[in-house]
């Protein structure tokens, strides 16, 4: 199956063939939203953050929002950008 990259970490973490995806980033518990993501700035959407935001959470704390800290998990190695 094809992996999708999440835009929020940058990761090959999403999986799933269906045009509405509503997974779960399990690297930054991003939830993969496509109207989100074409309108970064803005906070809409089931993430209640926008995707910049979330971006630089990511780049701060490892994840989306400074509160799922505990819910998040490294990539693995099949998620790294050099293997998709
Ligand atoms: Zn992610």
């Amino acid at each position: 199956m094809k992996r999708k990259i999440c835009p929020c970490c940058g990761y090959f973490t999403i999986v799933s063939e269906d045009e509405t995806i509503v997974d779960i980033c399990e690297v930054c518990f991003w939830q993969y939203d496509a109207v989100a993501h074409d309108k970064a700035d803005q906070n809409i959407g089931a993430n209640h953050i926008s995707l910049n935001d979330a971006r630089d959470n990511y780049k701060k704390y490892g994840v989306c929002k400074e509160e799922f800290k505990n819910m998040v998990r490294k990539p693995l190695e099949d998620e790294l950008p050099e293997n998709n």
